[in-house]
């Protein structure tokens, strides 16, 4: 029995039915977490549950369907506050994912923006947490300053500070996590030296959510964005976390109902948080789902989690670094989740697409982070390897050996 980082995971597994499988004639090795991971039963069961015997649109019917809904969707948001430490559940939006969140917060942001303010990123940015910042800037003709990376891959910190002090900083948005480099940003004192110079802080957990810690009390920032569908969860369900009072202050970026108060040919009156930023009906099937992973994570337990990913993919990264021919990208000094690389003198795609001939799922191409890998990197695209918990040394053991021999073969 694999007990390795105190997870028992062959228990584990027989909860991912989707992994007990042949691909290509070969046990599948799915080491593509980072895109997208795999749901367990009980979120499944949870789900199905739900449409079976409890189904109606929350909040508009006084009747028992209806009530059981909107039961179901608030006890989901107090999981995901229980889950952020945030400290009401009135600071969680529910949404469809990172990608909708950040764009809330942008366009929400928008109306602070004007010349001679700035907004800043990071050159590791997925394109998720860049282009909506990068366009609100060009709407608002604010500064879009992209912050450097160390010849390690770690966002310079100093970069960072001496644009801070330069002043004129609306915002500060930054992934926790790179989802190419693995990179452990260290958002805690991002967030001290932003609110040091005024700044809010956007932090982009979508890749950290089940590798880091995520106490937003503890890290102090203003806003926190994720994906149910990287956490064990649904598709079409993600979160924003606001702080209450700043949350409070910013407009609604859509309209519709649900979100109103009252409505006239005159004037529209929101919500309280959090129903104003969500307009129309919710994903509340996925809210549920969403919080029955967050549930399953707890139950298995968030540092053996984090512990074993940490461990697969530090092993990972050890077999890939032993391959000849193949070259790791970045080396910074905390890596969590993925590890990408290239082969010598072959396009990540072919790599890709003769790995999968041997069961092996990972991803190529550019990650949704073309200034990374096209403007900061020079190298367009890689592999990336992204393992999680479920995975076992053995099956990083099998990717390594059909690496070596997809290397030959290309090489
Ligand atoms: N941010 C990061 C760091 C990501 O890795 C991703 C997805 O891979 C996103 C944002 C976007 O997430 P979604 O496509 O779920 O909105």
């Amino acid at each position: 029995m694999d007990t390795e980082f105190a997870l028992d995971v062959e228990r584990v597994r027989a909860d991912f039915p989707i992994l007990s499988q042949e691909v290509n004639g070969r046990p599948l090795v799915y080491l593509d977490n980072g895109a997208t991971t795999q749901v367990p039963n009980p979120v499944l069961d949870a789900v199905v549950a739900h449409y079976r015997t409890d189904n109606a649109n929350v909040h508009r019917g006084i009747h028992t369907l209806s009530e059981r809904s909107t039961a179901k969707l608030e006890a989901s948001r107090e999981v995901v506050r229980a889950f952020l430490n945030a400290a009401s559940a009135d600071e969680v939006v529910f949404t469809s994912g990172t990608t909708a969140s950040v764009n809330m917060v942008a366009y929400a942001w928008e109306a602070r923006l004007a010349p001679g303010q700035c907004v800043v990123v990071s050159a590791l940015e997925h394109h998720a947490n860049f282009v909506p910042w990068q366009q609100a800037c060009m709407r608002s003709g604010a500064e879009f300053f992209v912050c450097p990376l160390t010849a390690e891959g770690e966002v310079d910190l100093g970069a960072l500070e001496a644009r801070l002090a330069a002043g004129g900083v609306s915002l500060v948005a930054m992934a926790h996590v790179s989802n190419v480099l693995g990179t452990v940003v260290p958002v805690g004192e991002v967030v001290r030296l932003a609110h040091a110079h005024g700044a809010a802080v956007l932090v982009d957990a979508a890749q950290s959510v089940r590798h880091e810690p995520l106490d937003v009390r503890e890290i102090g920032c203003d806003f926190l964005c994720f994906s149910g569908h990287k956490v064990l969860g649904p598709t079409g369900i993600g979160v924003l976390y606001g702080k209450g009072e700043l949350l409070g202050q910013l407009a609604p970026s859509w309209y519709g109902g649900e979100m109103v108060a009252q409505v006239t040919a005159a004037l529209t009156t929101f919500e309280e948080l959090p129903l104003r930023f969500e307009p129309g009906t919710p994903n509340y099937v996925g809210a549920l789902g969403l919080a029955t992973a967050l549930d399953y994570v707890e139950g298995v337990g968030r540092k053996a989690v984090a512990a074993r990913e940490a461990a697969l993919t530090a092993y990972a990264e050890e077999r890939l670094r032993a391959t000849k021919g193949v070259q790791v990208v970045g080396s910074p000094a905390r890596r969590a989740g993925c590890v990408s690389f290239c082969v010598e003198g072959a396009h990540p795609f072919d790599i890709a697409t003769l790995l999968d001939k041997l069961g092996v799922a990972v991803r190529s191409g550019s990650q949704c982070a073309q200034p990374l890998l096209d403007e900061t990197l020079g190298i367009h695209k890689v592999v990336r390897v992204s393992p999680a918990f479920y995975n076992t040394r053995e099956e990083i053991d099998a990717f390594g050996e059909a690496l070596e021999r997809v290397v030959r073969l290309v090489t």
